[in-house]
């Protein structure tokens, strides 16, 4: 630790609300630097990873640019590394959902082109103007909105007009966007940046709606020839689109999970050399001989059927590793898979190492590889019974991240 992280721990509020900034770290007379207060849960990310998956993307969409999709803390990954990481990747531009993700990139130095692709309140049309943020432009009265604020605070609005083409979220129908089209095209105080659209099935290479999405996107476009004015930036293709509909590509893909090495769904047949970006790792922090017939956890849902070992991991539910992986999901320690047994609390959970006691400070993972096993994000999400997405999103703030 260095001393002033031991300073910030020191300092921390009293119950009484007042700042202890007390002589603790000089009375401890003896303290030594080397030692460490991080937590023994976290995650590793691997940049040679993410250069990777980009490279593998923008050789299958060229001369297609992309828009790096890192909404939600770029999937778990955590958001300025992994977006100061794409810029210095020269990538055309970055996704988010909220305008508070934009801001937050925006406070952290990062310049280039953001797109929120949320919908928005009047409220904030301002702020989205003074840090120059992409506007996702939904309907007529939205577009209305921005161009009056754009003209109120004398600055240029950067826009891109959202159409529905069946995901029926935000945007304006395809056949009855004219109206919004033409008020783009003649307002002075919004630059056209883009047109877009969004997928609902494009990860099942088989599902029929994609191709009717893709038919009512070109309607869309459609208005600018008939209007003979120039077409913005195309972009509709997500991780799903990228894998198995080429037609899509337009001018720019909006790529989020796939960058981060992982399927947007197991009916996805993966065609990319792909690289798994993201390992979830934890230190034992006690273990302990555990009888036949006694219990672990909340509901003492779990019984050892004999005399086992038990150890216990300094990670939960509070930390996003879904209470719903109790009892299915399971961790890896020198090439070995050891199940996860009880509920998971919310900051520790346990598994059971029948044949040995794993020593303590032994290093597990919980995603990622160790000798010949691998533990998936896929793999995690079918044991809950959910989406990739989710488990990644789900690893929140209360894990460090560390980049390598
Ligand atoms: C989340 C999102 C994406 C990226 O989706 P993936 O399936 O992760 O590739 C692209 N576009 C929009 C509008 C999104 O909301």
């Amino acid at each position: 630790m260095n001393s002033s992280a031991a300073h910030s721990l020191a300092s921390t509020a009293n119950s009484n609300n007042e700042k202890v900034t007390s002589s603790h770290p000089t009375s401890c007379q003896n303290f030594e630097n080397y030692s460490d207060p991080s937590r023994p849960a976290w995650i590793e990310v691997d940049f040679a990873a993410l250069a990777h998956n980009l490279s593998e993307i923008r050789k299958r969409v060229a001369p297609a640019k992309v828009m790096a999709v890192v909404k939600a803390n770029a999937y778990g990954h955590g958001l300025v590394p992994v977006a100061r990481f794409y810029e210095q990747s020269a990538v055309d531009m970055l996704g988010v959902a909220l305008l508070e993700e934009a801001l937050f990139l925006r406070e952290n130095g990062i310049a280039c082109p953001i797109l929120v692709f949320g919908g928005l309140l009047e409220s904030q049309i301002p702020h989205f103007l003074l840090h120059q943020i992409d506007i996702t432009v939904s309907s007529l009265s939205k577009l209305e909105q921005v161009d009056r604020w754009a003209l109120h605070l004398g600055c240029k609005a950067r826009i891109h007009i959202k159409l529905d083409t069946g995901m029926g979220r935000i945007g304006t129908r395809a056949n009855t966007a004219q109206p919004m089209i033409e008020a783009a095209l003649l307002s002075k105080n919004c630059q056209l940046i883009g047109i877009f659209s969004h997928f609902a099935c494009a990860d099942d290479p088989h599902d029929k709606m994609t191709a009717l999405q893709l038919e009512r996107f070109e309607e869309g476009i459609g208005y600018f020839e008939k209007l003979n004015a120039p077409i913005p930036m195309r972009h509709l293709a997500n991780s799903g689109a990228i894998l198995h509909h080429p037609k899509s590509f337009f001018d720019m893909v909006r790529p989020g999970i796939l960058l981060y090495g992982i399927q947007p769904d197991s009916k996805s047949h993966v065609e990319l050399e792909l690289k798994r970006s993201l390992t979830l790792k934890a230190k034992t922090v006690f273990q302990k001989g555990m009888l036949k017939g006694q219990t672990v956890s909340y509901g003492a849902t779990w019984k050892a059927s004999k005399n086992t070992w038990i150890s216990t991991l300094p990670i939960g539910y509070g930390d996003g590793f879904m209470r719903g992986l109790s009892g299915k999901a399971e961790v890896l320690y020198d090439g070995k898979k050891f199940p996860v047994v009880g509920k998971i609390c919310m900051d520790q959970m346990m598994i059971e190492s029948p044949e040995m006691s794993v020593p303590n400070d032994a290093e597990m993972t919980l995603i990622g590889r160790s000798g010949e096993e691998m533990i998936t994000v896929e793999h995690l999400a079918e044991q809950a019974q959910t989406i990739p997405y989710e488990i990644l999103t789900n690893l929140n703030s209360r894990l460090p991240r560390y980049y390598l």
